[in-house]
């Protein structure tokens, strides 16, 4: 696959945490549409979707990682351990679906930054391994799947490129019964003119997770269109509410 060299890899993203791309690009072509690609052709890092979707590795990550990596621990020395956890990925997906460079890159990334006593969050559209499970990742480690739909007509719609519903939830529920802490976010979740879908059945699906985030479709013209739409999403989130409550998970909405 193609590569690419960076300057630096960890950052503090806007949204208050420490974070890593490891990849520019994603093959998953999210539709809804999706925010790092339209940001990527606004600074000029993707012309069209064509090359967004062909991923390149950022070939020099471990060793940017071995640089980065001491500083961010002895500032996290003098802190709670928990602010400095890592968040994979903002801009991109790291178990990005049939791209095992990728993911091996990814495997070596969290062994590492576990290796220096920090920890990682990780949220992907991929299939999450079982090999999280060993001794060489830290038990503290949270993983994450994004999961709107059961519906896999929607999926090849709206997420053509990332891996079927039942395989991202079969490998996530795997790691939840190894004894690991797991969550899903539910976001952007769709509006009936879009997929009318049985959210209850959803909510099933994941009623395994530790916590799970639940938000609207904030950037579609679709979904904008859609009339009810404010009655709609406060009525799932009343749902979502009661769900996690009976079922004690986190509930963030
Ligand atoms: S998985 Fe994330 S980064 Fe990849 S295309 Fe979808 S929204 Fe964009």
């Amino acid at each position: 696959m193609e590569t690419i060299t960076r300057k630096s890899l960890i950052y503090k993203s806007g949204l208050g945490f420490y974070c890593l791309n490891h990849v520019q690009g994603c093959s998953h072509g999210c539709r809804y549409p999706c925010y790092a690609f339209s940001m990527a052709r606004q600074y000029g890092r993707a012309s069209g979707e064509n090359e967004w979707r062909q991923p390149k590795l950022v070939a020099n990550a471990i060793e940017l990682l071995n640089k980065e990596l001491p500083r961010l621990r002895a500032k996290a020395a003098s802190s709670r351990l928990e602010e400095f956890r890592i968040h994979l990925c903002l801009t991109t997906d790291p178990f990005m679906y049939g791209w095992p460079e990728i993911q091996a890159m990814t495997m070596r990334i969290l062994e590492q930054i576990n290796a220096f006593g920090l920890v990682c969050d990780v949220l992907t559209k991929g299939v999450l391994p079982h090999e999280l499970t060993g001794h060489a990742f830290s038990r503290e480690n949270h993983y994450g799947i994004s999961c709107i739909s059961l519906d896999e007509g929607f999926r090849q719609r709206f997420e053509p490129g990332a891996a079927p519903y039942a395989d991202r939830i079969t490998a996530l529920r795997y790691l939840h019964d190894h004894g690991l802490r797991t969550y899903a976010h539910i976001e952007p979740y769709p509006t009936p003119n879009i997929i009318q879908q049985d959210f209850e059945a959803l909510l099933k699906a994941m009623d395994f997770v530790d916590s799970l985030y639940f938000s609207g479709w904030n950037y579609s013209p679709l979904a904008a269109k859609y009339p009810d739409r404010k009655e709609f999403y406060a009525g799932l989130e009343q749902k979502v509410r009661t769900f996690c409550s009976a079922n004690k998970i986190d509930c963030e909405i």
